[in-house]
């Protein structure tokens, strides 16, 4: 496995590769568990040579707090990826993506950006779009790959590359979760023994809900799902949607070629968890 930290050693060494050489490529912020681990294995099957990153990019954070705690594993993170037999890993730095200058650039989205997280975290799509296609501009691969764990920006870069005309498939992946349901992700480790116990509850809520979206309206399972929550003692619902999957537009009226989604965001503490599941 080869690593590389700056943009022209990882540029010559993609640039050597024999010619119809299929580039698989899975960008992470690191502190790696196997939700991440699924979608580079997804790249190894489906090409010929995978490329993760590991880049905590400061443009996508709201609150500073979040990224000065965001949890750092790269030793690690190299250990997993070098088991799955990942072939190269681009770990820049800021100064390196960013030069002197680190801001995002703004995006539209044509109204993705407004729903749901962007409704909470200011500006997070302007800084993941702006990461990702510079990502893009270095790796140039054939296929990138991104997990349904984080839906929304999943459409997003989707409407990203047919707007702007990016010569690249994206490939979405299954959310991973651990046994007993927890959508995993790199802040489960953060969560306290108590929250960590009670946070299984989160899908077992979108699991109900799947069930009764069979027969009650939108509105009858948003209250419901707003009871549940107003009863728990540990975790605390920011929001919990029912979408077309399309648009991401809540909806009042289901329709039969529709595809939905049920999205949720709670806060266990301080720590902000969210998931989601097709219905
Ligand atoms: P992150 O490092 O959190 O930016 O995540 C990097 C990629 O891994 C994103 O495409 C995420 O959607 C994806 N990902 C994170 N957690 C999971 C999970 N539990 N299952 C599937 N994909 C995931």
């Amino acid at each position: 496995m080869l690593v590389f930290a700056k943009i022209k050693s990882v540029q010559d060494k993609l640039n050597s590769l024999k010619k119809g050489i299929t580039v698989g490529f899975v960008p992470t912020m690191g502190a790696l568990h196997k939700g991440h681990l699924s979608l580079i294995e997804k790249a190894k099957r489906e090409n010929d040579l995978v490329i993760a990153s590991i880049f905590v990019n400061p443009t996508q954070f709201d609150k500073n707090e979040d990224l000065v705690n965001y949890p750092k594993t790269i030793d690690q993170d190299l250990t997993f990826l070098k088991s799955i037999f990942c072939d190269i890993v681009f770990t820049p730095t800021a100064e390196e993506i960013y030069e002197n200058n680190i801001t995002s650039q703004p995006f539209l989205f044509d109204g993705l950006e407004f729903e749901m997280e962007g409704k909470f975290r200011t500006g997070h799509f302007d800084g993941v779009g702006t990461i990702v296609k510079r990502l893009f501009e270095v790796v140039k691969p054939h296929s990138a790959y991104f997990g349904e764990k984080d839906f929304q920006q999943l459409q997003i870069i989707r409407k990203m590359v047919e707007k702007h005309h990016l010569p690249v498939k994206i490939v979405g992946c299954p959310i991973y979760r651990e046994e007993d349901g927890l959508a995993m992700s790199s802040r489960n480790t953060r969560l306290s023994p108590e929250h960590r116990a009670a946070a299984p509850f989160i899908y077992k809520t979108l699991k109900e809900v799947k069930i009764k979206f069979g027969t009650k309206s939108a509105a009858e399972v948003c209250e419901w799902v707003n009871k549940k929550f107003e009863n728990h003692s540990l975790l605390k619902l920011e929001y919990f949607e029912i979408a077309d999957e399309n648009n991401l537009k809540s909806i009042s009226i289901k329709n039969a070629q529709s595809k939905y989604r049920a999205f949720i965001a709670v806060f266990a503490e301080k720590i902000r968890l969210i998931d989601n599941i097709s219905l």
